[in-house]
């Protein structure tokens, strides 16, 4: 039947309208239950075998247009609404973006999901329904405010699927409710994102901006998403949300195994359970706790069982993001599972004389990580270089003992949606030059490289990126207040705002160019900085950060003398939606954690697919990057990450050094303490910022400063040869197809999970 006639069907059988008639908001409605009713006519995919990925965190951003796409209509239905002079893009405008995750760890969760449908595999996610998602983020007197995000609608993606589970607390039992997300495959497939809210939840709990009542646990566990990323808070009510997640999840998957007629011995010929970053890991002796107590196994079968289904992938090797749980709170939280995980740090401390290898420390503190690792048959890396430092250095101990264990897979992206639904103009470009093959076939990206000298396409890329910066400026004016000259170089930093990451990096070379500017050396071109970070709200250095570039943005921004050739802009509440309109229009790629400290990146991987040249650091995936594009074609700056291991270790990096015996360096840092900097921002934040800089920098931002300023100075006089620059944005096009998700998965089956 055709679309007209079955939408206009829709929206009479729910507003008494015809599509013409329909609000925005209506037809949003209308729109999204046409989409839904398709999502479920889809097969779900089926195998003998299921792999179950376990996050607390899925940022799966908007889900519109992606479902459009995917279910390959989205063009048919943007004409049908066009006939009615409606938009489809202001359709998507009105969808609340699910921002059920921190960042690049839930990004890679939803980008998976995305890809094992695609591929056509058995696998759903499994996570939390959190009602408020990462805070909503307001700038007030230059400060970041947290507020909290609600994304919940009468009318939403989630489904009520009447599964119920009871978890046991210390305090008592809860019942859980389950909500399914469709997630349809690009072409082909559909899985399931499984959602575990709690029955009792009380909305009411929440206080101003995103304060609520911490201890009324057994109404508040599903209210909120921790907004810390890389680093833990020494929270119970953290380990009551895990343990919420790996009980539901746990009994979920014995559940599925037993209406399929499994045998639970054989758990592994049917399940495997992927375990993101530590955050899941309770669900290791939660599966022993159900195989012991509720199916009659034995201790040493159970624990043999679970150790061939569970897998996991570590995320980070930042100390502040390791969990390390009292025992003490796990007793209070969840008795249950204290003699569980005693019993395994006893099998450990039998079999391992090395105490860094034990479960349960001297201080009575449990390392998730080492039940992950002991118990589980794989630990991954996410990136070359992260996976060697894992072998190497961080967890050398588990190393020696598992060898086989240790495996990497370099993390991805979905192109469908960081290239087809973000960059529409590209993809079709690139399918009126190479066909549509790498829509599929990532690696056909290719093929782009034989037409390196041809003009035409050269210059067709570089309308392409002209224009996605014109809307980015549109849209900046409108939303921040804040005009860009779209011939300026669009230079953007975005990511969450940590230390390592090192935005104050890049602010102290804007503060270096707005001295030069002033002293008359003007730059060839205008260019922006544009930044998008959250930090998490009790992360004082990075609130102070915030208010820096805040600060920038003011003065530079307002200065006659300068705001001609640069501009700086700090976004208001960057999340994916933002990140959808940011990537497409970027030139530079600011990729500049400090070596050794970003595990993988995949902010890096989107802006490199979307023609943006990488200014970055040998850390993560930048290194890949680097292999692929060629010296030629990347900005690569900065110690390397055993140069940096190596301070750590001897503590030889003295920020004051570089502070003192460096005149540019000097100069820019004094600059956050300078009457200028204090009349706009506050000398609080300002002075605390400079202290943190000149006498520790953790992150060692001042090690890489001098070399960073002068290869930045260098990449934006090489943008002036506009023919060479083009070839650049080419090659980093054609070269992306590698980190395609579908790549990632692909592997992460071959290895680790073997479905089929
Ligand atoms: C991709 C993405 C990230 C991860 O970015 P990195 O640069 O890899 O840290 C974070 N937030 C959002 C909204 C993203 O889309």
């Amino acid at each position: 039947m055709d679309m007209e006639k079955q939408l206009n069907e829709l929206t009479g059988k729910m507003f008494g309208k015809t599509i013409a008639a329909c609000t925005d908001a209506q037809l949003y409605q209308g729109v999204m239950q046409f989409t839904k009713a398709l999502l479920s006519d889809r097969p779900v995919n089926t195998g003998s075998k299921k792999i179950y990925y376990l996050s607390m965190e899925f940022l799966i951003g908007k889900l519109l247009s992606n479902n459009l796409i995917n279910l390959g209509i989205y063009e048919e239905l943007e004409s049908v609404l066009r006939k009615y002079g409606k938009k489809l893009s202001d359709m998507e405008e009105l969808e609340p973006e699910p921002s059920l995750g921190n960042g690049g760890l839930g990004r890679l969760a939803a980008c998976f999901l995305d890809s094992i449908a695609t591929l056509g595999l058995p696998g759903d996610g499994v996570g939390l329904n959190y009602h408020y998602g990462l805070f909503r983020q307001v700038f007030q007197e230059r400060l970041q405010k947290a507020e909290k995000n609600e994304w919940i609608e009468e009318n939403s993606w989630l489904t009520d699927t009447g599964v119920a589970f009871e978890v046991a607390f210390g305090k008592g039992k809860v019942t859980s409710v389950l909500y399914d997300i469709d997630v349809i495959g690009y072409g082909s497939g559909h899985n399931k994102l499984h959602l575990f809210d709690l029955q009792s939840v009380d909305e009411g709990l929440v206080e101003k901006g995103i304060c609520f009542d911490k201890k009324a646990v057994m109404k508040n566990l599903t209210l909120f998403l921790y907004p810390d990323d890389s680093d833990v808070e020494g929270n119970l009510l953290r380990i009551y949300q895990e343990y919420f997640l790996c009980s539901n999840a746990a009994q979920l998957i014995v559940k599925e195994l037993k209406e399929k007629g499994c045998d639970l011995s054989h758990m592994e010929q049917y399940a495997a359970v992927q375990i993101n970053d530590t955050h899941p890991a309770f669900v290791i002796p939660e599966l022993i706790r159900i195989l012991t107590w509720e199916e009659g196994y034995t201790m040493e079968d159970a624990v043999n069982i679970v150790s061939r289904t569970c897998a996991y992938t570590n995320h980070t090797i930042l100390a502040e993001a390791l969990e390390k749980w009292p025992l003490s709170y796990i007793q209070e939280a969840v008795p249950q599972i204290v003699p569980i995980i005693k019993e395994l740090d006893a099998r450990v401390a039998k079999q391992y004389k090395d105490p860094k290898v034990r479960i349960i420390d001297d201080e009575k503190r449990v390392h998730m990580a080492h039940i992950a690792i002991h118990y589980g048959y794989s630990v991954n890396g996410v990136a070359a270089i992260h996976t060697e430092i894992l072998k190497n250095s961080e967890l050398n101990a588990f190393y020696r003992i598992y060898p086989d264990k240790f495996n990497n897979k370099t993390n991805g992206i979905t192109f469908r949606r960081w290239l087809l639904s973000c960059n529409r103009e590209l993809s079709k470009l690139l399918t009126d030059v190479i066909g549509d093959g790498y829509q599929r076939n990532a690696g056909e990206l290719e093929k782009l490289l034989e037409k390196k000298e041809e003009l035409w396409v050269l210059d067709a890329i570089d309308g392409v990126k002209r224009k996605k910066k014109e809307d980015l400026a549109d849209f900046i004016r409108r939303t921040e207040g804040i005009s860009l000259d779209a011939d300026a170089v669009f230079d953007i930093q975005a990511k969450r705002l940590h230390e390592y990451k090192r935005q104050q990096m890049n602010a102290l070379y804007i503060i270096h160019k707005y001295l030069e500017i002033k002293e008359g050396r003007r730059p060839a071109r205008p260019m922006a900085f544009i930044f998008g970070a959250k930090a998490a709200p009790a992360y004082v250095i990075a609130q102070d950060i915030i208010h820096l570039l805040l600060v920038l943005s003011e003065i530079v921004n307002h200065d006659p003398e300068v705001s001609p050739y640069m501009k700086v802009v700090m976004v208001e509440n960057y999340n994916v939606s933002y990140a959808e309109k940011l990537i497409p229009a970027c030139d530079v790629s600011e990729q500049i954690s400090l070596a050794s400290k970003e595990a993988s990146g995949t902010g890096n991987m989107k802006f490199m697919l979307n023609g943006a040249v990488t200014l970055g650091t040998r850390d993560g995936a930048n290194v890949e990057i680097r292999q692929l594009v060629g010296d030629d074609n990347i900005y690569i700056f900065g110690q390397d990450s055993e140069a940096v291991i190596a301070h750590y270790a001897k503590g030889d990096y003295r920020a004051g050094d570089y502070y003192e015996n460096n005149p540019v360096i000097h100069r820019a840092v004094d600059f956050l303490i300078s009457d200028k900097a204090v009349r706009v921002g506050s000398e609080e934040h300002l002075r605390r910022l400079h202290r943190e800089l000149v006498e520790k920098d953790w992150f060692m931002t001042l090690l890489d400063l001098e070399e960073y300023i002068g290869v930045k100075d260098r990449m934006f006089a090489d943008y002036e040869d506009r023919l060479k620059w083009k070839k650049m944005m080419l090659v980093n096009i054609a070269r992306a197809g590698y980190f395609s998700s579908d790549r990632t998965i692909e592997e992460y089956n071959r290895d680790i999970w073997k479905l089929r």
